[in-house]
């Protein structure tokens, strides 16, 4: 799968050298068929550039120049611009007919009726010399184009300026139907582009000879009408019987054989513009059109898939976050969360030597509670307590976390040691103000809580562990406090309590 096209390429080269026409070529087409089977576009373009010479070699200018309108797509698809522009610029020098196609009905020189004239109606482009350097130019702007809009704008511009037409129409073709169509035409010095987003409707339509686009999309055949106005085989469509149209080329834009678009051109003013060097222009610009047209499709449904997905990743990864950190009975931080914050909350601390507090709270008797209530009831209790720590602690910096059971902490940046303890009384009040009733709460009747409180300017010496660990201990010991000193109310560690407290405690 990987070296089969390859093999069967230096086997050409080889047969070639060697003066083996016949199975060179055989090797060229095996080549071609297994890179193309195999999805290398590159080396299948490459397989297509080396029959190409060969053929020149051989004298088949008609199959050298399909070969090397191949080798110029593929790379082009392939995105090696550079590449393929300079297929075409050598090997145009070299054969200038090499790059056209020459497949077209034509009745621009046979008809008799009319003389072929060869200047430019709209005054842009009088020369009938059509250069490599607008070739280049032009193909080089097309390729560089990823929006479509843009895209078309510059085609369009082109072809309007180069080709004699007044009016320009590009459709783009999906299977049987015409998928979208862009129309321009010179308007006084102007040239002004219009997009059909929709099914563009050709049938029976007053505005393009749909007998003729759909001739062209049937057939895959150009046909180029020096004179419109007089007997053709479409001179009976509804279009040409009612507008004054005297040159007319209409061509399919075809992608490795398959009809990916339409172009059509006209002229009312005059007949016969669109003289063969023009239309082998119309053609490679038109080719070109078409791997930039199927390009920027790719690009840009690319990217709604980029912009898509992103989304979606976005929106697991918060999902996922959400889970990780949320607990799910309170919808509060859980305690993985709390342990990562104070973390955070530290070192910066730490940074700013600011103050740092740290609340922890234990419902009182809760055990009771759910023995007398149960536990659907107390976990309701649970939820309650939980929405008031979050309308409390709602500013952006604060962190209430359930911590686990019936206790709850929260981390305070910048609040010192007094106002934290305001915060916790604040919030004895606020729970007991739920007036959840509680029997077996002996003191107050209702649902209450006690609070440790613990405040500290981090050092900066000593490191996050040791730190994190004595603020917990801490701040246990003072909740343990405000439980021995009565519940329902907040304690705020200090040496001097704690050690009034331990000594209470050794009495025993
Ligand atoms: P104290 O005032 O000393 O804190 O007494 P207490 O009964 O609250 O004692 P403790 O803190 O040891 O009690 C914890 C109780 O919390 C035990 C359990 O019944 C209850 N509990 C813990 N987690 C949950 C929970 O998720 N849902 C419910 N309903 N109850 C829980
Ligand atoms: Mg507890
Ligand atoms: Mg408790």
């Amino acid at each position: 799968m990987n070296h089969l096209h390859h093999w069967y390429l230096v086997e050409a080269e080889y047969m070639r050298v060697l003066g083996k026409p016949a199975k060179a070529m055989n090797y060229y087409n095996l080549a071609i068929e297994w890179a193309n089977k195999n999805a290398f576009i590159h080396e299948e373009a490459l397989a297509y550039e080396l029959v190409s010479r060969f053929h020149i070699a051989q004298k088949q200018q008609r199959f050298a120049s399909y070969d090397l309108i191949q080798a110029h797509y593929l790379y082009t698809k392939w995105g090696a611009h550079g590449k393929a522009m300079q297929l075409l610029n050598s090997y145009s020098k070299q054969f200038p007919k090499l790059l056209s196609y020459n497949h077209h009905v034509d009745n621009s020189s046979g008809s008799g009726h009319n003389s072929v004239r060869k200047t430019s109606p709209s005054g842009r482009n009088s020369s009938s010399q059509l250069d490599l350097q607008t070739i280049i130019k032009s193909s080089q702007l097309i390729a560089g184009e990823v929006v479509f809009e843009e895209l078309i704008k510059t085609f369009s511009t082109f072809i309007i300026e180069n080709s004699g037409a007044q009016r320009f129409i590009l459709l783009t073709v999906e299977g049987k139907t015409f998928t979208r169509a862009f129309e321009s035409r010179v308007v006084q010095d102007d040239i002004v582009t219009k997009s059909f987003d929709n099914q563009y409707v050709v049938e029976n339509s007053v505005n393009v000879p749909s007998s003729l686009l759909y001739f062209v999309q049937r057939t895959h055949q150009s046909v180029n009408l020096a004179n419109a106005n007089i007997d053709h085989q479409f001179a009976n469509d509804q279009y040409f019987m009612t507008e004054n149209v005297q040159s007319v080329f209409c061509a399919p834009i075809l992608l490795q054989g398959k009809l990916t678009g339409i172009i059509y051109l006209e002229n009312k003013l005059l007949s016969g513009v669109f003289t063969s060097e023009r239309i082998e222009l119309i053609h490679l610009l038109s080719l070109q059109a078409a791997i930039s047209i199927e390009n920027s499709i790719l690009y840009s449904n690319l990217e709604e898939k980029v912009v898509d997905r992103t989304h979606q990743l976005e929106q697991a990864n918060k999902d996922l976050t959400m889970l990780a950190t949320t607990d799910s009975l309170t919808q509060l931080a859980n305690r993985h969360l709390f342990n990562e914050r104070m973390i955070l909350e530290l070192n910066r601390a730490k940074r700013k030597q600011s103050p740092l507090s740290v609340l922890l709270c234990d419902i009182d008797h809760f055990k009771k509670y759910n023995d007398n209530y149960g536990h659907i009831e107390g976990d309701d209790c649970l939820q309650k307590v939980a929405q008031a720590f979050k309308t409390l602690f709602s500013r952006a910096t604060d962190l209430a976390a359930r911590y686990g059971g019936e206790e709850f902490a929260v981390i305070l940046p910048e609040v010192e040691a007094e106002e934290a303890r305001i915060l916790g009384d604040k919030l004895c009040q606020c729970i007991q103000a739920l007036d959840i009733p509680h029997q077996h709460n002996a003191e107050f009747g209702v649902v209450t809580i006690s609070v440790g409180c613990y405040s500290i300017i981090p050092s900066v010496e000593e490191s996050n562990n040791v730190q994190i660990k004595s603020l917990l201990l801490k701040v246990d010991e003072a909740l343990y406090q405000a439980k021995e000193s009565g519940r329902n109310q907040v304690v705020l560690w200090q040496p001097e309590t704690i050690e009034k407290y331990e000594q209470h405690w050794t009495k025993f």
